[in-house]
């Protein structure tokens, strides 16, 4: 069930370069959480701004009843995040939307992430994993100072490869092309990708090319989160290719990729 809290500051760190780690007591909330859900943070007191920002959620401790949120500076609401205190009452809506799924026949997956889209595929990761489900996660960043989350990969015993732009750290080249070698050597039933459009469309053809089925987690600017204010729309296509537009806050943000058209 979705609910409007106020929450308790943990902690606020940066973790990278214009990266920052949010940690959050939520109570009752952490329980209702899946991985591929967001929440809705008000970033300030008062009206300005007066939209809330829409980050995922990176883990959850349920015993602590605790949850992380990784977000990356972008303009003046994220701006803004960065002067939360420890200690700081914090008004959450969550969790929201519809997260990843997986089946309890697939033997091996696969997470694909780049930049902040790094940080939902950790709880991903976590739950996989405690399902027996062999995990490989390929990260991609512009430099190695850039990346994020690669010690709570290896943490939950998924098997990590890194790409890094510049080659400071890992493969010298796109996450996506770590994809196209890891597909000619393993057998992998599902793909799961976060991270930007342009990535997620490669990986969207790599799964067609190899029929494959991926769930990819999109991001649109968002208004409400509660699919109210009709901000987020996404193009979509059903079987038989009938257009339609879905909410990426209530419908999404995680869709199975040949559902959505990405238009070039
Ligand atoms: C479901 C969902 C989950 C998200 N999860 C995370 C997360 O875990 N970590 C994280 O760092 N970010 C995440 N984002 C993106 C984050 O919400 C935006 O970066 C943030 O709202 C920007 O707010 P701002 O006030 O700092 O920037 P603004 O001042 O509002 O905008 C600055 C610039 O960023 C662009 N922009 C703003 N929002 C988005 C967006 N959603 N997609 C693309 N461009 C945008 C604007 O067009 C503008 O050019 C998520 C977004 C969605 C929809």
């Amino acid at each position: 069930m979705v609910q409007a809290i106020t929450g308790k500051v943990l902690s606020n760190e940066l973790v990278a370069p214009d990266f920052y780690k949010l940690d959050v007591f939520v109570g009752s909330m952490a329980e209702e959480i899946k991985p591929g859900q967001f929440v809705m943070v008000k970033v300030a007191s008062g009206l300005e701004p007066f939209l809330r920002r829409p980050i995922s959620i990176n883990s959850v401790n349920i015993k602590e009843r605790n949850l992380s949120l990784i977000y990356q500076v972008i303009g003046k609401g994220t701006k803004l995040m960065t002067n939360i205190k420890r200690d700081q009452n914090l008004e959450i809506m969550g969790p929201l939307g519809q997260g990843f799924t997986w089946k309890g026949t697939d033997k091996t997956a696969v997470l694909v992430g780049g930049g902040c889209g790094i940080a939902p595929l950790v709880a991903l990761a976590q739950e996989l994993k405690a399902n027996d489900k062999d995990v490989y996660v390929l990260l991609g960043a512009q430099t190695k100072d850039r990346l994020i989350c690669e010690r709570e990969f290896n943490k939950v015993g998924a098997k990590v490869q890194v790409a890094t732009d510049d080659g400071s750290w890992g493969f010298h080249g796109f996450v996506t092309e770590l994809l196209e070698r890891l597909l000619a050597q393993v057998k992998v039933d599902q793909l799961y990708c976060c991270g930007p459009l342009p990535m997620t469309k490669i990986v969207t053809r790599i799964a067609e090319k190899n029929s494959l089925p991926c769930q990819v987690s999109l991001e649109e600017r968002m208004g409400c989160g509660i699919g109210a204010c009709i901000g987020c729309v996404c193009k979509t296509q059903d079987h038989h290719g009938k257009i339609d537009y879905k909410k990426v806050c209530t419908d999404g943000p995680v869709f199975d990729s040949r559902e959505v058209v990405f238009d070039d």
